[in-house]
């Protein structure tokens, strides 16, 4: 199962790569390819190699709906016994396909890749990968395995386990984990992106991050509650010391600095507090709206199934 936005320039080489691959791996296979709203020649590109193939099924979006949705919808489509993701700019070797194959026969249910290194990504990339998998992983519920990917095997238990999460904002790297099962790594170097450049910007991934954070945890929620608990605490002791000193040493006028330092601060806690609640609001908001994940604009070799996407 392959998404795709704007991937002309890999899509030759991806499928001279990968046919030969899955021949030798010897199953009934089929290659499910979702255009996520290219504006290039991708779609083209994808119905001719349909039309030397058979196996190669195509969905395509109406417009671009992100990976994550792209790689849903893929795995709603996928009717095989084990479903293969992977990226369509060959950054995931296809002949890596045959050792996941090897330990799914062997009894794993999911087998997912481990980048060996982060080369191919910017310093800046990858200090913030690092800083988020690990504040996720020590704020939610899931361990999300480093330096994993998309790039993975699914045994249909897994599969059919991910389709029935109703979730809108996919994370997928956090529900992968969160369904269990038994999972293997399998270690493999990131290529160079065949062509093009990366579909996912620093302000992107920043809020690819934020979708994380709010789908796996709600630590943001709660800590306030502790930060209150703090400060009420501390102004209590403090008011106690005020009152002690006012009976004591009689009025005198208090430092303005301290009022307007207390004042700005719990006013800018307050506000951050606030845009967290609105942020899990919005994302209720959008969970209890009930859109379809995605749209359909065409398909060939597999049904449209729009109220699947609903459901
Ligand atoms: N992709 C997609 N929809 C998008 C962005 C990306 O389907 O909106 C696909 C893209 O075609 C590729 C994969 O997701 O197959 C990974 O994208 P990319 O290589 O740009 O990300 P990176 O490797 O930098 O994480
Ligand atoms: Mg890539």
């Amino acid at each position: 199962m392959l998404p795709m936005h704007n991937e002309e320039g890999s899509i030759p080489a991806l499928f001279a790569r990968l046919q030969p691959v899955l021949e030798r791996v010897g199953l009934p296979y089929e290659v499910i390819c979702v255009d996520d709203g290219s504006g290039d020649g991708t779609w083209d590109m994808l119905l001719a190699m349909r039309a030397r193939n058979l196996r190669v099924k195509l969905l395509r979006f109406s417009r671009n709906f992100g990976k994550e949705v792209a790689m849903s919808a893929g795995l709603r489509q996928a009717g095989g016994r084990a479903v293969v993701l992977m990226d369509s700019d060959l950054q995931h070797p296809p002949e890596l396909i045959e050792t996941f194959v090897a330990r799914w026969q062997a009894g794993a249910q999911m087998v997912y890749g481990v980048r060996q290194d982060r080369a191919t990504d910017g310093w800046l990339r990858r200090t913030l990968t690092r800083a988020f998998y690990g504040t996720l992983d020590r704020l939610s519920e899931v361990d999300l395995p480093r330096d994993a990917g998309d790039f993975r095997l699914m045994d249909r238990v897994v599969v059919d386990a991910l389709n029935a999460m109703p979730e809108r904002t996919r994370f997928m790297k956090g529900l992968y984990s969160w369904v269990g099962f038994r999972q293997e790594a399998v270690p493999f170097e990131v290529a160079d992106r065949h062509a093009g450049s990366s579909k996912f910007s620093l302000w992107r991934l920043m809020r690819f991050a934020l979708d994380g954070f709010a789908s796996f945890s709600t630590v943001p929620l709660r800590m306030w509650s502790w930060l209150g608990l703090a400060v009420a605490a501390l102004s209590g002791l403090y008011g106690v010391w005020i009152m002690a000193k006012t009976l004591v040493y009689g009025v005198d006028v208090p430092g303005y600095a301290s009022l307007m330092v207390a004042t700005l601060f719990l006013g800018g806690v307050q506000l951050i507090c606030l845009g967290v609640l609105g942020d899990y609001v919005g994302r209720i908001f959008t969970e209890v709206k009930g859109r379809p994940l995605y749209l359909v604009g065409e398909s060939h070799g597999l049904s449209p199934r729009q109220e699947e996407a609903r459901s």
